[in-house]
């Protein structure tokens, strides 16, 4: 099957989800279907999950240790994945894990709460809480020069895991879900359930964008040393052996969430997500809304884009009625926290609006009688 990306300047989308070929890297087949569609009736139909459960057991066999020391590290945010993926390891397979986890920017009350009640539920773990003074910065300059204050987040998420896994001599990482495979990106690693480190990394995950590129902006060594990823050839020495969780269990999002909810007592957010329906997913740090509000302003598909093309996938709604959670929710404006989020970036309105308006790309945006309209929506 021939998968190909579109050519960026023209928005199409996918036949079967919401998607558009906006996502960066994603990938569409020569009937308007999007890569991450294909792969869910894999899931559905020709994937064999029992093999590949019967691989897990294999890996974990090779791992497990005898004296009750950690062997496994999982990167762990206490949303509804790293607490299924945790307790599963623990209590179905036997595993030690140790978890690994990364202050947001900003906790949202409910985020500290469901990490506390992860933790609670029987795991060690480690924090990595970067200088606030730095994480601000970086945050800032991220948004400003790359259209996403999300980003040194981003890069410790990958960075700590890899860094504890050396420190601890723990050689298994787990990580969720290959997001390039399930959501949209790059396909190759698709029957792998795991990546070539060194030339997947920061081209996959930081859009080529590494750490040590931020110091042309005023950053310095010290200040982005703990957001580097250890190099390839201390991941080598180490042995590191890192895995995704998804490829060996059917990865339904949905059903993790009910899972946490039952074991970890993971709660949802009180309030709905703003610029989408959901409640479930990713709402622990108050700039969450920032970096999906981005995505909408520079790919044109936002939070609710995201969240219904799952579904739809997944089985649980129709397109159509995507389409109208789409037009509905997307590209709401995250007003709930916008004035705490200037504060910790410290930014005026009029530069925020600024920011925002330089990642309007003409080919998706045009303004008409003072306001901004995307000119392609799905339908
Ligand atoms: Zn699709």
């Amino acid at each position: 099957m021939v998968l190909s990306q579109y050519n960026s300047f023209e928005v199409k989308y996918c036949k079967k989800c919401v998607v558009s070929n906006q996502r960066p890297r994603i990938e569409f087949n020569s009937d308007g279907v999007c890569a991450p569609c294909l792969y869910a009736e894999q899931k559905q139909r020709s994937i064999d999950w029992a093999k590949r459960e019967g691989e897990l057991v294999a890996l974990l066999d090779q791992y497990r240790s005898k004296d009750g020391s950690y062997d496994v590290i999982v990167p762990a945010s206490g949303g509804k994945d790293s607490s299924y993926i945790a307790h599963m390891l623990k209590t179905k397979y036997g595993m030690h894990p140790l978890l690994t986890s990364v202050a947001p920017n900003m906790w949202t009350d409910v985020g500290w709460e469901n990490l506390t009640n992860l933790v609670d539920a029987g795991f060690d773990q480690v924090m990595m809480r970067p200088s606030g003074q730095v994480y601000r910065k970086f945050s800032r300059l991220a948004f400003e020069h790359f259209g996403d204050p999300f980003l040194p987040f981003g890069y410790l998420v990958k960075a700590f895991p890899i860094r504890m896994a050396i420190q601890y001599r723990i050689p298994l990482v787990m990580y969720a879900e290959d997001g390039e495979v399930e959501y949209g990106g790059d396909t190759k690693n698709q029957h792998r359930g795991t990546i070539d480190y060194d030339s997947d990394m920061v081209r996959q995950y930081f859009s080529g964008f590494s750490p040590e590129s931020w110091m042309k902006y005023g950053l310095t060594y010290n200040e982005i040393q703990s957001f580097m990823l250890p190099t390839f050839e201390e991941i080598k020495q180490a042995r590191l052996d890192y895995r995704y969780f998804a490829y060996y269990r059917k990865w339904v999002p949905q059903e993790n969430y009910y899972y946490a909810a039952e074991h970890v007592n993971l709660k949802p957010n009180p309030m709905r997500n703003e610029g989408t329906y959901s409640k479930y997913a990713s709402f622990d740090d108050k700039l969450d809304g920032f970096h999906f509000y981005m995505a909408y302003i520079k790919f044109g598909i936002g939070r609710a884009t995201s969240d219904a093309a799952h579904e739809v996938r997944d089985g649980h709604i129709t397109r159509e009625e995507a389409v109208a959670l789409v037009h509905k929710y997307d590209g709401e404006f995250p007003a709930r926290y916008f004035r705490e989020c200037l504060d910790y970036m410290d930014i005026t309105e009029s530069e925020f609006e600024k920011i925002v308006d330089n990642y309007r790309r003409p080919h998706l945006w045009e303004k008409t009688d003072g306001k901004w309209i995307l000119k392609h929506r799905v339908s």
